[in-house]
């Protein structure tokens, strides 16, 4: 089976606040690298044509777009983090620049939610290709990978259709929907 794999770099800053880790409870910052590993969701011959599973280009452009203008320099926070009323308060204009997850905003928590974004950029541009495995790379030495169902692995806090199964713009729940 073939896999069309490909990674983008940005730039993010997080705190942890569960109380693992002092270091990390103050709001600090990594150029992480994501690698995605895309599969047909039918898998087919090779057409003797074209002879590709899709065209780069189509496979990345929604992905890499929301990367570069919503997840590069955005501020990742639980959403039981304080500092979420405090941008609500004195700067609600930002609010759109903060991804927020289900519990401290850990790369394993992360991989799990741009997993299933792209899974929802995917289905809407047709269901062709979906995420079989993700990985991201908080350091040049210490990365996370994921295969499998996201929602199986991302904490049980659901309530109602949350930014990463939304095929739009947004990193989460607290704005208006971006187009
Ligand atoms: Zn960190």
């Amino acid at each position: 089976m073939f896999s069309l794999v490909f990674s983008r770099r940005y730039a993010m800053a997080h705190r942890l606040i569960a109380g693992l880790s002092e270091a990390c409870a103050i709001p600090h910052g990594h150029n992480e690298t994501v690698t995605v590993t895309l599969r047909a969701t039918a898998p087919a011959r090779l057409d003797g044509n074209a002879n590709m599973v899709e065209p780069f280009e189509r496979a990345k452009s929604t992905w890499h777009r929301w990367i570069d203008g919503h997840l590069d320099h955005s501020l990742h926070l639980s959403g039981d983090d304080p500092l979420l009323d405090w941008f609500a308060e004195r700067e609600p204009h930002r609010l759109p620049r903060i991804l927020v997850t289900p519990g401290d905003p850990t790369t394993e928590v992360l991989a799990a939610c741009l997993m299933a974004k792209l899974n929802a950029f995917l289905a809407a541009d047709g269901g062709r290709l979906s995420c079989a495995a993700i990985r991201i790379e908080e350091t040049p030495t210490n990365a996370v990978t994921f295969e499998g169902d996201p929602l199986a692995a991302l904490p049980r806090v659901m309530r109602g259709n949350p930014w990463w199964l939304r095929a739009d713009m947004s990193i989460n729940d607290l704005a208006p929907v971006l187009a």
